[in-house]
């Protein structure tokens, strides 16, 4: 059987034909890892990359550091099983909305590769941002590429430590910054900033370190392997590609045959195609592929062979594109970016579209008819029902009130759908903001007017002052 790509594989003994037995030859199948020095590259899509790298970490370094009213803007509060998003508070009860939000990201990610490729991947994923900051980070310090291939082959003098002992401590600060940065989403952030310095909360302090280390590990040492052969999304990615997606593309009809070239020379009076061979492509190339080869899965769509190959173009004074964002029909009958472009909105696009924008639209609809308030309610198993002073029968219940909104709320209790049923505890409950509360409820109805059985009842309960009302349906217990 043929091992997975990228896994270990066995050293297996091979008998060369025609060999004595005793001549057994030992062929590992194993490739070390080698690692790689991309090159950097200016142009159009190194400048979108970078830009995606600074929009998406001023967001997730500073949403956590921004105020809603009295509390944090963003907060997922597992302690308290609250989760505050901008002006939502929201309990575990609404976990509707993040099943909906999931399905929206997956239809959006089915969407976008469809019509882009891996556009998330070259750009925003945090794997890739990440990497990036890293390679950056290693960069300044080290040098560029052949700076940091000698210093890596030379031996350990006094300029390698000190020069590797800075970029590992940038990359610690970093790493660390993030993953409190991380915790600083479900913790307090500025309670969290304050345990740390003291010392205390060690369930906080392990998952700082944890998130600190993944982030280290993924971006300072694994980098393309994590997208090569941990994410799942480069190995199901192809059964969402078709030959109408946007993908990085090198074109071979006028690429080749490839070759180096004297400038002044009519390479093409010489048979030579457009591609000098310089391998700059593959030196910038993040994931160390080489894209003349044809589409590979590891190519993350960052475009950086595009910058490259598009400076090496100009350089030579040939039309920018043999390596291009465009699609394997596109490539193949030499269509122009208008033909592309019409055929993007094929059926598939259309029906993930279609299914977005419904799923969209019902959920902000079903955020803003929302009633901030939820009731939960459980019946007393200690005393299922009692006949109590004033020949009275009453069932007991646990109510549990969630004031799911920013305000001090009053509540008002009712119940009804038995004859002569009411509520015989307190009626009227205060709850802080955002905040719920467990209340024992008291029904009762005059002794003998029911049939024995179980009955359906229901509670009212209304905030004062204020349009949000839920009724919740229970059962009244009347023994024989
Ligand atoms: S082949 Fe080009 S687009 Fe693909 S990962 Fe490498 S540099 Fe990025
Ligand atoms: S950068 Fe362009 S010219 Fe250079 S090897 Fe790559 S495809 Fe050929």
């Amino acid at each position: 059987m043929k091992p997975a790509e990228g896994q270990p594989r066995k050293v297996i003994p091979i008998t060369p034909v025609g060999a004595e037995s005793s001549q057994t030859e030992v062929i590992s199948l194993y490739e070390a890892q080698k690692k790689i020095y991309p090159r950097s590259i200016s142009g159009v899509f190194a400048r979108w990359r970078w830009a995606m790298v600074f929009l998406t970490q001023l967001v997730f370094y500073g949403l956590p550091w921004l105020e809603w009213g009295q509390r944090q803007m963003v907060l997922f509060d597992l302690g308290a099983r609250r989760f505050y998003i901008f002006g939502l508070v929201l309990y575990p009860q609404d976990f509707i909305y993040l099943t909906g939000l999931l399905i929206i990201s997956a239809l959006s990610l089915f969407l976008f590769t469809a019509v882009a490729g891996r556009l998330w991947c070259g750009f925003s994923c945090p794997q890739t941002v990440y990497t990036e900051m890293f390679m950056w980070i290693e960069h300044k310090v080290e040098g560029d590429r052949s700076a940091r291939m000698r210093l890596d082959n030379g031996p350990w003098t006094f300029e390698k430590i000190w020069k590797k002992s800075v970029k590992q401590a940038i990359w610690i600060a970093v790493a660390f910054w993030t993953g409190f940065t991380f915790v600083g989403y479900f913790v307090p952030i500025r309670e969290l900033g304050g345990e740390l310095l003291a010392l205390q909360g060690g369930w906080q302090i392990f998952w700082v370190i944890f998130y600190g280390l993944a982030t280290y590990g993924n971006a300072g040492f694994l980098r393309e392997q994590v997208c090569k052969y941990m994410c799942p999304y480069a190995r199901f990615q192809s059964a969402m590609f078709d030959r109408d997606t946007l993908v990085v593309s090198y074109d071979p009809e006028r690429g080749e045959p490839r070759g180096p070239r004297n400038k002044t020379v009519d390479h093409k009076a010489a048979g030579l195609g457009d591609c000098i061979d310089c391998t700059l492509c593959v030196q910038v190339c993040p994931t160390g592929i080489d894209i003349r080869n044809g589409l590979q899965y590891e190519c993350i769509g960052c475009g950086l062979c595009v910058d490259a190959c598009n400076t090496v173009m100009d350089k030579m004074k040939y039309p920018r594109g043999l390596i291009r964002f465009s699609t394997q029909n596109g490539v193949k009958n030499h269509w122009t970016q208008s033909q592309m472009l019409k055929r993007v909105l094929r059926p598939r696009v259309l029906f993930y579209s279609a299914v977005l924008v419904v799923l969209c639209i019902g959920m902000l609809a079903s955020l803003v008819v929302r009633t901030p308030l939820k009731v939960d309610i459980v019946r007393d198993r200690a005393a299922l029902s009692r006949i109590v002073a004033g020949g009275k029968l009453e069932n007991i219940y646990r109510l549990q009130i969630m004031n799911a909104t920013e305000g001090a709320q009053r509540y008002t209790i009712s119940a009804h759908g038995m004859e002569g049923l009411e509520v015989a505890s307190e009626t009227a409950i205060d709850i802080g903001p955002a905040e719920s509360r467990w209340v024992v409820v008291r029904l009762q109805i005059p002794y003998g007017s029911a049939s024995p059985g179980s009955h359906t009842v229901y509670f009212d309960i209304q905030a004062q002052g204020d349009k949000a009302q839920v009724a919740e349906k229970s059962v009244f217990l009347v023994p024989r």
